[in-house]
C-alpha cells in the first residue's frame, strides 16, 4: 500500500471545526505503531496551474491566492490554505502515478475536495482534488475513469466538474437530505444513490453494491475512490450507521473490481478514523 501525505497539512485548525488536523496526524500514527500491513509512503507532486484549471474556474484560483476572507461558514480563509489545497491535489496525482505502477494507493492529506465546484470552494472544500486527478488521468492516456465516492455527503463539487465529460462516470452514494442537498438524481454520466438518515448499515452497503455494479457495467480501466469515512456509526455529522467491517468490505469490493485503483481521503469526523481508514486500505489490500 501506497500512502502519500505531507506533515504540513496538519498546520492550519480552526477551534470548533470538525475538519482538524487529528484526523491525518492520529492516523499517520496508527499506520506507522502497526506491522500488518505494509506501507511505503510518498510525497505530493508538484502541480501546475494548466493541471487545476482543467477542474477550476481561474477566478476560483485566483480567490484562493488571494484569500482575503472566508470562502463560506465552513470553508475559512485559513493562513498558507492556497500551498494546503495544492498539496492536497499534488497528494491526489502521486496517487494516480502510484495506481499506473499497479499499486493500490491512498492519499492521507487534508484539506478534502469532493464539495469544490468549477466555481466555489465550500464544504470544508478548495480545490477538487478528486476531479483534477480524473481530468489528469485522461490526459496522460487513461480511456476510461470510473469514480466512486462513498463519503456520506454528496460529491456536488466532483458531480459539477464531470457531468458531461466524455470518458469518465461519477458514482456517489450518500445521505439525503444532508449537505449540501444535491444528488438526488442520476443523469448523463453521474449515478447518484441516496440513502434516507438513519438507515440500517445494510441499506448503506446495498447502496455500494448497486454503485459497484454500476461502475463494473462502465469497464473502466480506472477507478478513483473518494474515501470519506463519515457514514460511520459514530461520526457527528450524519446519521448513518456503517461499521469499520463495512469499511474493509469497501475495500475489498474496489480490489475485486480488478483495475488500477487509488484512493483520497474525503471526510471521516469520528475518533474512530485511523481505524476506519485501516479497516479499509486492509481490505483493498487483501489482508
Ligand atoms: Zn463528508
Amino acid at each position: 500500500m501506497i500512502v502519500v501525505t505531507d506533515a504540513r497539512c496538519t498546520e492550519y485548525s480552526k477551534a470548533g471545526h470538525p475538519e482538524r488536523p487529528q484526523r491525518v496526524s492520529r492516523t499517520v500514527e496508527k499506520l506507522k505503531g502497526q506491522t500488518e500491513l505494509p506501507i511505503t509512503w510518498a510525497d505530493p507532486a508538484a502541480v501546475p496551474d494548466e493541471v487545476i484549471l482543467r477542474a477550476h474556474n481561474p477566478r476560483l484560483l485566483a480567490a484562493l491566492k488571494a484569500s482575503a476572507g472566508d470562502f463560506d461558514g465552513d470553508t475559512p480563509a485559513h493562513p498558507n490554505i492556497h500551498d494546503h489545497a495544492r498539496r492536497s491535489v499534488g497528494a491526489a496525482l502521486t496517487a494516480l502515478k502510484s495506481a499506473k505502477s499497479g499499486k493500490a494507493a491512498f492519499s492521507l492529506i487534508r484539506p478534502p475536495g469532493h464539495h469544490a465546484t468549477k466555481e466555489r470552494m465550500m464544504g470544508f472544500c478548495y480545490l477538487n482534488s478528486m476531479a483534477i486527478s480524473v481530468l489528469e488521468a485522461l490526459n496522460i492516456g487513461y480511456a476510461r475513469v470510473a469514480v466512486f465516492d462513498f463519503d456520506v455527503h454528496h460529491g456536488n463539487g466532483t458531480e459539477d466538474i464531470l457531468r458531461g465529460q466524455p470518458h469518465c462516470a461519477f458514482h456517489s452514494v450518500h445521505q439525503h437530505p444532508a449537505y449540501p442537498g444535491t444528488g438526488t438524481q442520476s443523469f448523463e454520466n453521474c449515478y447518484n444513490y441516496p440513502v434516507a438518515p438513519e438507515s440500517p448499515r445494510e441499506r448503506y452497503r446495498e447502496a455500494c453494491s448497486k454503485a459497484l455494479d454500476q461502475i463494473a457495467k462502465f469497464k473502466p480501466d480506472l477507478v478513483a475512490v473518494s474515501a470519506g469515512f463519515d457514514a460511520y456509526k459514530g461520526d457527528p455529522l450524519c446519521q448513518q450507521k456503517m461499521e469499520a467491517e463495512d469499511y474493509h468490505w469497501l475495500g475489498e469490493s474496489v480490489r475485486k473490481l480488478g483495475m488500477p485503483t487509488y484512493s483520497l481521503m474525503e471526510g471521516g469526523y469520528s475518533n474512530a478514523l485511523p481505524d476506519l481508514i485501516f479497516a479499509y486500505m486492509k481490505g483493498l489490500q487483501g489482508a
